[in-house]
């Protein structure tokens, strides 16, 4: 059923820059005669899930949506991959995103752009837009996909789709290609929030080829929060949620945001939560502090695309200098550039003090201002970005850029953040809420999540 809506819908998405249907068939075969012979499945026996590009695949390109990494089959899965396989799911293809996460609309790729499912002119968001849309469109029932700085759920909030960035070390980033390392984390999509919760509950978890990866098997989350919201008419009883008052004040946040985001806090009063706002002055400076970080891990991780060891290289260079330079000037995009540029910059000495230093800065008083914030309360409430999702070719860089400023501030204090669909008025286009909650307490936010679903 799901290749069949890939071939009705597909043409005018664009979710997918790797689909084998002959190898999805295969292995739902060889599922359905492992069942036949009486063997107990896994408990994602069967469920197709699209993964990003930037998740590695054994005998499958990888590309990152860069050019550089044409050339690319690695040897190995991610171990969220791995696990995900190991659950008896059905690997359904590589999904489109921008090119090494870098963006906030899926325009980024080498290899094509992802249109929103629900309108096709507009972006699907990114840089996981691929995954969002497969999820959205029926094109695989879960997704995995990336948040280095909210790259799993502002596309959710654009496509309609449940989106979690899980705390910093839950998942493994094993086979995840580097973005920024300090905060790359590995998130699961889907329609439903129990969805997320058995995906999240299948990747995360100890690993021992990730030293940033925390000990300890995942918690049986989805069973646990079953449970919890079965018992009672009220399950948010004694909860606090602060509402970012300064997110929603925002001038620029667009009237549809901002009615949904009331109405999440109306539908938490009504289950029995406290909202009250906190206001937030430190999280204005988080956008800049972001990009400066992002884009110096960027630029260290990237050094790696010399041409020598990964994908494409220029036969024609004449020694190793304009061997390294012109694989790089042709293989990397615009936007990689401009980050990499951005983010040298900021390393370099004498520059290092006022940019990267500062950022680091910060970043830990942001850290210690959402620590202190979760003392008072058990969740945030907040948009996921300013606006819906806005047309194809529409944004700048730099306004793009701004558009993160209420996911960043997860990213950089490594907090577990959702999107989850609001509700919206007829043929209004989809408005993500946001719930960010304490570093560890994964279970506490799909929880919260489910009782908004
Ligand atoms: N839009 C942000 C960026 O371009 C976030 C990307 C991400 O989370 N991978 O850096």
């Amino acid at each position: 059923a799901y290749l069949e809506q890939v071939a009705a819908v597909e043409a005018s998405v664009g979710a997918y820059l790797v689909l084998d249907a002959e190898a999805v068939l295969e292995r739902a075969r060889s599922l359905d005669a492992r069942r036949a012979r009486g063997e107990k499945l896994g408990a994602l026996a069967g469920v197709p899930i699209a993964v990003k590009d930037n998740l590695v695949t054994a005998h499958l390109a990888t590309t990152a949506g860069s050019r550089l990494l044409s050339q690319y089959t690695p040897p190995y899965h991610a171990t969220c991959v791995e696990r995900l396989l190991r659950a008896d799911a059905v690997l359904m293809g590589k999904t489109v995103m921008d090119e090494f996460g870098m963006g906030s609309s899926t325009e980024t790729c080498a290899y094509g752009m992802t249109r929103n499912p629900v309108d096709t002119t507009r972006t699907p968001g990114g840089s996981s837009g691929g995954s969002a849309a497969a999820a959205a469109a029926h094109m695989a029932l879960a997704a995995l996909g990336s948040d280095t700085g909210g790259s799993v759920r502002q596309p959710a909030s654009f496509c309609g789709v449940v989106g979690m960035k899980p705390s910093y070390g839950r998942v493994s980033r094993n086979g995840l290609i580097a973005y920024a390392s300090s905060l790359d984390t590995v998130g699961p999509m889907g329609r439903t929030v129990g969805d997320v919760a058995l995906c999240l509950e299948a990747i995360a978890g100890a690993d021992d080829a990730d030293s940033t990866c925390l000990p300890g098997a995942a918690p049986p989350f989805w069973g646990r929060i079953t449970e919890a919201l079965a018992e009672d008419q009220a399950p948010l009883r004694g909860k606090r949620i602060g509402l970012w008052t300064e997110a929603l004040d925002d001038i620029q946040v667009d009237d549809s945001v901002r009615a949904t985001i009331l109405q999440a806090r109306d539908t938490f009063t009504a289950l029995g939560a406290e909202v009250r706002p906190v206001s937030l002055p430190h999280l204005a400076a988080a956008c800049s502090a972001y990009y400066i970080l992002a884009s110096s891990e960027a630029s260290s991780n990237l050094a790696r695309y010399d041409g020598v060891r990964y994908g494409a290289r220029d036969p024609e260079a004449a020694n190793t200098v304009s061997m390294y330079t012109s694989t790089r000037t042709h293989g990397l995009g615009e936007e990689v550039k401009r980050r990499v540029m951005l983010g040298t910059y900021a390393l370099s000495a004498g520059y290092y003090e006022a940019y990267y230093r500062q950022a680091m800065r910060v970043r830990n008083v942001i850290t210690l201002a959402l620590r202190g914030l979760f003392e008072d309360v058990d969740w945030l409430l907040a948009p996921v970005a300013p606006t819906p999702a806005f047309r194809l070719g529409e944004k700048r860089a730099v306004d793009m850029y701004s558009g993160d400023r209420m996911t960043v501030p997860a990213s950089l204090a490594g907090l577990p953040a959702i999107s989850v669909p609001g509700k919206v008025g007829e043929g209004q286009l989809p408005v993500g809420v946001q719930l960010i909650g304490r570093y560890l307490d994964d279970e506490g936010v799909l929880l919260a999540a489910a009782a908004l679903e």
